[in-house]
């Protein structure tokens, strides 16, 4: 890179959530290292600084907020839908000031925005700056919410009640099913309808990229660069290409030195990521069966996501009981650390696309609980593309959990799944190296800002 090319700034706009910040944050840092400065416009609701790993980031963070009354009654999808509406003029303003401070606006490369930031996309369209989406999902979950947007609302509801329909493959998304498809838990499907209309209006847009690899998803790759008929770049998994710590809640790195204590490829990593809720029924199945399956565990209890409770006080004392012999518990871990240790032998998660890479990235193999949108499509991923994973359906109950931990860790299935777990590790490796699909990916993305070409 010449000396004036080092100076282009790249403007992010992430999504105030751990699962979206992260990916973008990383996707920052590979930028960095490719001589770009880094911009990031928040919105009030974030917290990510650069005392967090991004010393070299500006960071500016635009007004709007929601009101308290907004704020207590909209559920998630809402809540993104309003931002959406109160940020688009802060928004312009912002990034009309960036450039004029700048003298001229041909220094600003481009402005990525995280698909569901979709208020991002008016300005640079004005201002003529080339704007690209950032998927934090992967492709297959990107084609499903193009499908979804454009399904009869009543009609598809009709068939989400039947049980026959929602065990059925939906046409066209195959090995899909219809129970697989992202609808979400935090909203209904008119509003699901609705926001994957918006974020899937990629019209303005001169590029999309995704954090995942071809070796992962190759059909649902060409199947959108198709679609979209702009370039899209699979560039991750990103945690790999270019780690970077961005967490939003402090780390408890004690479980570290407890998990050196364990025999290798022994302990069952809990967790549902950083929205994911559990009921006092469910959480005294869980621990009964971990605790049946003889197993050590490390589970993740965020302090609020056991309904009317601030953590764990309102379980009662046969919770302490089954989780005392052989369970360690924290608010929140350093999952990649955990990940990476030896003892770890299975991943009981949510399947959040930032924790199914991640497990994929360090070879441990999953049991999938999936709780909404794109993690019901990672689940049944695992399971059935790759067969790294199997799920936990159904009603939790202590006996099914209690044989999946087995099925995982002591049976010869087990073996055989964390073979294909190492072996998949392996490719996604190699798809960061140099000459590899992602690295080079990313190279033509540069490459592309680097001509001005995008
Ligand atoms: N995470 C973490 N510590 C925890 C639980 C989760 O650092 O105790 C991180 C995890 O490594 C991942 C992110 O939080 O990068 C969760 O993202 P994901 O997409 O898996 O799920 P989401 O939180 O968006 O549902």
């Amino acid at each position: 890179m010449d000396k004036k090319q080092v100076k282009r700034r790249i403007v992010l706009v992430p999504v105030p959530a751990q699962g979206h910040v992260t990916p973008i944050m990383q996707l920052g840092k590979a930028l960095h290292s490719k001589g770009f400065s880094i911009t990031v416009i928040q919105t009030q609701y974030n917290r990510v600084s650069s005392s967090q790993d991004f010393s070299d980031f500006q960071f500016l963070t635009i007004p709007g907020t929601l009101t308290d009354s907004d704020l207590k009654t909209l559920g998630a999808l809402q809540f993104l839908m309003k931002l959406n509406e109160i940020c688009e003029a802060s928004f312009k303003h912002c990034l009309s000031q960036l450039l004029q401070e700048q003298g001229s606006g041909d220094d600003i490369a481009c402005v990525i925005y995280d698909e569901y930031m979709y208020f991002s996309a008016a300005a640079p369209k004005e201002f003529q700056l080339p704007s690209v989406v950032f998927s934090t999902t992967n492709a297959t979950a990107f084609v499903c919410r193009s499908v979804l947007a454009k399904v009869n609302a009543d009609k598809f509801l009709i068939d989400m009640k039947d049980p026959e329909v929602q065990n059925s493959l939906f046409p066209g998304l195959d090995p899909l099913r219809y129970k697989d498809l992202p609808t979400s838990a935090f909203g209904t499907i008119e509003d699901i309808i609705k926001l994957y209309g918006e974020a899937v209006n990629t019209r303005t847009a001169s590029a999309v990229i995704i954090n995942s690899a071809s070796c992962l998803e190759s059909s649902s790759l060409s199947r959108l660069q198709l679609k979209l008929q702009v370039p899209v770049y699979p560039i991750g998994p990103l945690h790999i290409a270019a780690s970077a710590s961005s967490s939003l809640l402090e780390e408890d790195k004690s479980c570290i030195e407890w998990l050196n204590k364990q025999k290798p490829r022994t302990v069952i990593y809990i967790s549902l990521g950083s929205l994911g809720r559990m009921e006092t029924k469910d959480m005294l199945e869980m621990a009964s069966g971990l605790s049946n399956s003889n197993q050590p565990f490390l589970w993740v209890i965020r302090p609020g996501s056991i309904p009317g409770s601030d953590w764990t006080e309102s379980l009662p004392e046969e919770f302490s009981k089954l989780v005392s012999e052989r369970g360690y518990i924290v608010k929140w871990a350093p999952q990649m650390e955990v990940l990476r240790n030896p003892a770890v032998g299975g991943f009981l998660s949510h399947c959040g696309w930032n924790s199914t890479l991640e497990s994929i990235g360090e070879g441990v193999p999953m049991i999938c609980r999936p709780i909404t949108g794109d993690q019901k499509v990672n689940a049944r991923y695992l399971e059935s593309v790759w067969r790294i994973g199997v799920q936990l359906e159904g009603e939790l109950v202590k006996e099914t959990v209690e044989r999946v931990v087995k099925r995982l860790i002591v049976d010869e299935e087990g073996a055989d799944i964390r073979k294909r777990a190492i072996d998949l590790k392996e490719k996604v490796e190699a798809s960061v190296r140099s000459g590899g699909s992602s690295c080079s990916s990313l190279h033509n993305f540069v490459n592309s800002l680097q001509t001005k070409s995008l």
